[in-house]
């Protein structure tokens, strides 16, 4: 609550009509207490009276009556009457959307229709219809606003229902054995309710209009009483000759109907996290790059060579620091692992080699990504299209949200080739049929006119190694490919992503945080830690002897088959949150060879053991591995 109160303030045109409308408001509630003169008392004597006139501050209407004073009842009465029609409205309608979406099918069918019906006719006109049937009169056209709004209400709910009605957690809510209503009330609205709640607060104002519509008109509050629209009504036969009778109520609802506008702007902002973290705006083709510092030189050998690459997000003045001064580097045919806790930025690293980091709010700004002697960073978006998926490519870690679901596989591996110019429109079948077989789908002649429903976890994530492939890429970047495959198809998965690596000389960056994976594929392994590399090394080394206390723990954690009883022991403590990292050594706080050198800056990765790298001023297994290096 605090937070939404403090992102309102922060926008001050919603800030300016809070402050005016809570204003309005308050002067309206204390209306009957104010030394005010009788808003209805009648004194033709004093018959239009300019304002500023002795005892009448806005002068006095076509009757004497004190102008001031029926502007106070008046607005109490429409803030009353729109207020009252949003709330209804939203009430009724969130309830026919919700029971709608949430039940479907027949209901919602019959439900929609008749909302539709409502929405067949024009507003003003339905709501005209209403009031004439039912009778002049305020509360009559109260009803009117209100009936004519909620199929606006019920609409805009009922498509967010039939989202979240078939979410997990409504599943889950089921099983436990709760009732439709308990759900409907329990999980459903709560998920609505910021969506009811920007839906009011773009209406009311609309609301209040409509009503000074209807009173204008004579349908709304009757006289003698007083509201807006029927002030203005009664003042325009004096429009010409006395303008200060329409300007006073017309002034009012203008200023009632921006502040309300203004702030109800200022909500919709301050609830919709999406508009918040400036995700609407389009990301840019190419990350930005902003690199002050000098870019280091690349390394003699390596195809990718990465160099003390950093990338950050700018999200307002928050500075998120997810990569930190990383190095990499693959030689043809290696196989690089990279591995690391969730969130300690390995998947930033692979997205920024490419410049496919979303900006805003991800900004490179330092280092290089060297690849055959080019470097990458800022290199001209045509340069870097080229290069994507042609001679690097990308395996993403969840199938199904990579291949588009409306196109079959084969067409989307066509079209990886095509974007290239690589393959002639006659043999690109064929070709994707051959892709499909390298990567051991059965019956690839069939499954090439599957669609991505169609197929199963693994064999989707065997379509998208084919779509790597298919432009035989001199280095592949697989982040987290086999996380959500059971084990049997990830040890697939591992034997024919070596096979490849063997058979045409693939470089493969492989991002993990499964040290069995590693074990299993990776020559060389890197471990990252809060956007840092932590120690380097090849792969059989670093299991044996591991140097830094990060990477102990991680191999403690993996459990053995027969291995007997080892305890499994979980490091305690979370990751440090990148926007505010220690000085010094990040894992540190959780580490226990820690000492106060830990905590002073900088700690370097220093040379281990001749061919590994560690980033630890008290290494563990020191004497062993020098001794195995000797
Ligand atoms: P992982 O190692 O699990 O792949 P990521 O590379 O995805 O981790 O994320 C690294 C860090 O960057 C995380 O702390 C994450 O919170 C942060 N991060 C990622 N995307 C954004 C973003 N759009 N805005 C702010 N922070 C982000
Ligand atoms: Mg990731």
């Amino acid at each position: 609550m605090r937070d939404f109160l403090r992102l309102l303030a922060r926008n001050q045109l919603a800030l300016a009509g809070l402050i005016v409308l809570s204003a309005v408001v308050l002067l309206a509630l204390v209306t009957p207490l104010l030394p005010l003169q009788a808003p209805n008392v009648t004194n033709t004597g004093d018959r239009f009276l300019p304002p500023f006139t002795e005892g009448h501050l806005l002068g006095t209407d076509h009757l004497g009556r004190d102008l001031f004073s029926r502007l106070m009842y008046g607005t109490r009465l429409s803030l009353a009457v729109g207020f009252a029609a949003a709330v209804i409205a939203a009430v009724l309608g969130a309830a026919i959307g919700i029971l709608a979406g949430y039940y479907g099918g027949r209901t919602d069918n019959v439900i929609m229709r008749g909302v539709d019906m409502l929405m067949a006719f024009p507003y003003i006109l339905l709501a005209l219809a209403i009031v004439a049937a039912l009778g002049p009169g305020l509360l009559n056209a109260l009803v009117a606003v209100a009936a004519v709004n909620i199929p606006f209400f019920a609409r805009n709910i009922r498509g967010i229902t039939v989202g979240i009605a078939h979410k997990e957690f409504v599943d889950a809510a089921r099983l436990s054995g709760m009732g439709d209503m308990r759900i409907m009330l329990g999980e459903v609205l709560p998920n609505v309710i910021p969506v009811i709640v920007i839906a009011m607060s773009t209406t009311v104002g609309w609301m209040i209009l409509e009503t000074a519509g209807l009173s204008f008109l004579g349908l709304g509050s009757q006289p003698p009483v007083a509201d807006l629209g029927s002030m203005l009504g009664e003042a325009r036969s004096a429009l010409i000759t006395n303008p200060h009778t329409s300007v006073v109520p017309g002034v009012m609802i203008l200023i009632i109907v921006m502040a309300i506008n203004l702030l109800g702007d200022g909500i919709r902002d301050a609830l919709d996290p999406r508009l918040r973290s400036g995700a609407l705006t389009r990301p840019m083709a190419a990350t930005t790059v902003r690199r002050d510092g000098p870019v280091p030189e690349a390394r003699e050998g390596a195809l990718l060579d990465i160099r003390e690459l950093q990338t950050q997000f700018h999200v307002k003045k928050r500075v998120y620091r997810a990569v930190g001064g990383v190095d990499l580097e693959v030689k043809p045919g290696e196989c690089l692992g990279l591995i690391g806790e969730s969130g300690s930025g390995k998947s930033v690293t692979a997205l920024s080699v490419m410049g496919l980091v979303a900006s805003p709010p991800g900004v490179i700004t330092g280092g290089r990504v060297d690849y055959k002697g080019t470097d990458l960073i800022g290199a001209r978006y045509e340069q870097l299209r080229t290069l994507r998926g042609r001679e690097i490519a990308y395996i993403f870690q969840d199938p199904l949200a990579t291949l588009h679901p409306l196109y079959k596989v084969g067409d989307q591996l066509i079209e990886a080739m095509t974007a290239h110019g690589r393959a002639p429109k006659e043999g690109a079948r064929q070709k994707a049929i051959e892709l499909l077989k390298s990567v051991r789908i059965p019956n690839a002649e069939k499954r090439i006119d599957s669609y991505p429903h169609e197929m199963s976890g693994g064999m989707r994530q065997r379509a998208g190694i084919a779509m790597a492939l298919a432009n035989d890429p001199e280095v592949i970047i697989a982040d987290e490919p086999t996380t959500a495959l059971d084990v049997t198809v990830q040890a697939q998965i591992l034997s024919l992503l070596d096979d490849l690596r063997r058979s045409r000389g693939l470089a493969i960056i492989f991002i993990t945080h499964d040290f069995g994976v590693v074990a299993q594929l990776c020559d060389r392994v890197a471990v990252m830690y809060a956007g840092r590399i932590v120690e380097e090394g090849p792969t059989a080394e670093v299991l044996a002897t591991p140097a830094h206390p990060y990477t102990k723990r991680l191999i403690a954690c993996v459990p053995e088959l027969g291995e007997g009883r080892r305890k499994l022991a979980a490091i305690p403590g979370l990751p440090p949150p990148v926007d505010d990292l220690p000085p010094g050594c990040a894992f540190a706080p959780r580490c226990a060879k820690a000492t106060p050198a830990c905590t002073e800056p900088p700690i370097e990765l220093m040379p281990f053991a001749g061919t590994r790298a560690v980033r630890c001023i008290h290494p563990e297994n020191d004497a062993a591995a020098r001794e195995a290096a000797e």
